[in-house]
């Protein structure tokens, strides 16, 4: 199985200059072997193969030596996605390949590993011809690593994509089965008690995000204060949603490798019982992302995800004895069953209850 990584990179001035002359050079050996394939096309109707094209390489990187200058790999992964660029277009009858231009949005290369050409430390990977480059190392490289793309969008952010092989492994089968109840305050709460809070970082985080809001706010349309605060803004945008992933992947993995079924409350249902709109919205997008990855890694894992989809009353239900408390408004935190007397914490038995309500359905 194949994973991805995207990372932003942060190459000092002269790994731009080489990146930016990378770009240039995979696009002129595309454009170059383009032109030649449509000309011998024309001229004797032969097609030129994949291996054809790159012994007229290695020819012509000795006529223009600016070719050595750059990663090697770039260039043969450019001949490689022009000939894939051909079989598109002969089997799916899709558009025949196109000229690469210097204006286009988004400037790519690709690299391969080797050898240990390509290595990732604490802040830094080492790429060919480029060595040591800063990036912001938001989760753990898994897998063997394939290959690399670098990139610029149009704004002028460069990143790093890795393409990694990673053997899956089904992990035994367990006996445990979990209800998780998900919440604002804490992101998680399970039938066995636990309370899984957002990390601290990413609180801490998301409090410079709110600060440096109102510090936007409070600046001149149009200033250079006000578009400084707007670059860390985005900046720290960034940084927490890749802190965020992070957690969700290291949670979820947790879940997934100790349980065999996990039940959860559908989220439609859940919304209607919230109330606080800001909160809400946030932890909204956690919620889903956090069930899409749940399921995929069920599936990867030989695990199950059952979502609850009929609407049932779990925070109010006594999960001892099945007695509804209907005074149970959202400010109350912790209560005690007025017909059994078992004490509850409100999030704990509304997890219980999403167990329970699972295992009957099943
Ligand atoms: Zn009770």
């Amino acid at each position: 199985m194949q994973k991805a990584y995207k990372f932003r990179i942060y190459p000092n001035k002269k790994q731009i200059q080489q990146i930016n002359k990378t770009f240039g050079c995979s696009r002129f050996v595309y454009n170059y072997f383009l032109d030649k394939r449509i000309k011998i096309y024309e001229e004797n109707k032969e097609t030129l193969s994949y291996g054809k094209c790159s012994s007229i390489l290695t020819i012509l990187k000795q006529e223009k030596e600016w070719l050595k200058e750059v990663d090697k790999f770039a260039l043969q992964n450019s001949l490689k996605d022009l000939d894939r660029a051909y079989q598109k277009f002969f089997k799916e009858k899709t558009g025949f390949p196109k000229f690469k231009s210097k204006h286009n949005n988004r400037q790519s290369y690709r690299t391969n590993y080797t050898n240990n050409n390509i290595e990732i430390n604490e802040n830094k990977i080492k790429l060919p011809k480029l060595g040591w480059v800063k990036f912001a190392k938001s989760r753990e490289v898994e897998g063997k690593i394939l290959n690399v793309t670098i990139s610029k969008n149009p704004s002028g952010k460069y990143f790093a994509s890795f393409c990694c092989e990673v053997e899956i492994v089904q992990l035994p089968t367990s006996d445990n089965k979990i209800g998780l109840d998900l919440g604002i305050k804490d992101f998680v709460i399970s039938s066995n008690g636990d309370k899984i809070d957002n990390p601290k970082h990413l609180i801490k985080s998301e409090q410079k995000l709110k600060n440096l809001q109102r510090s936007l706010s409070r600046k001149k349309k149009g200033s250079k204060n006000r578009n400084k605060v707007r670059i860390k803004l985005a900046k720290q945008h960034e940084k927490i949603s890749n802190q965020r992933l992070d957690f969700l992947h290291k949670l979820s993995t947790k879940l997934i490798s100790e349980n065999q079924v996990i039940y959860l409350e559908d989220l439609k249902v859940k919304n209607m019982q919230q109330n606080e709109r800001l909160a809400k919205n946030i932890a909204d997008a956690s919620w889903s992302k956090f069930r899409n990855i749940l399921e995929y890694k069920a599936k990867w894992y030989g695990r199950e995800v059952k979502i609850l989809d009929r609407w049932f009353p779990s925070s109010k239900t006594c999960s001892c004895c099945g007695f509804k408390n209907e005074k149970l408004t959202l400010d109350i935190r912790e209560w005690t069953c007025e017909n059994c007397g078992e004490n509850h914490d409100r999030d704990i038995n509304a997890a219980v209850n999403i167990l329970q309500q699972g295992l009957k359905l099943a």
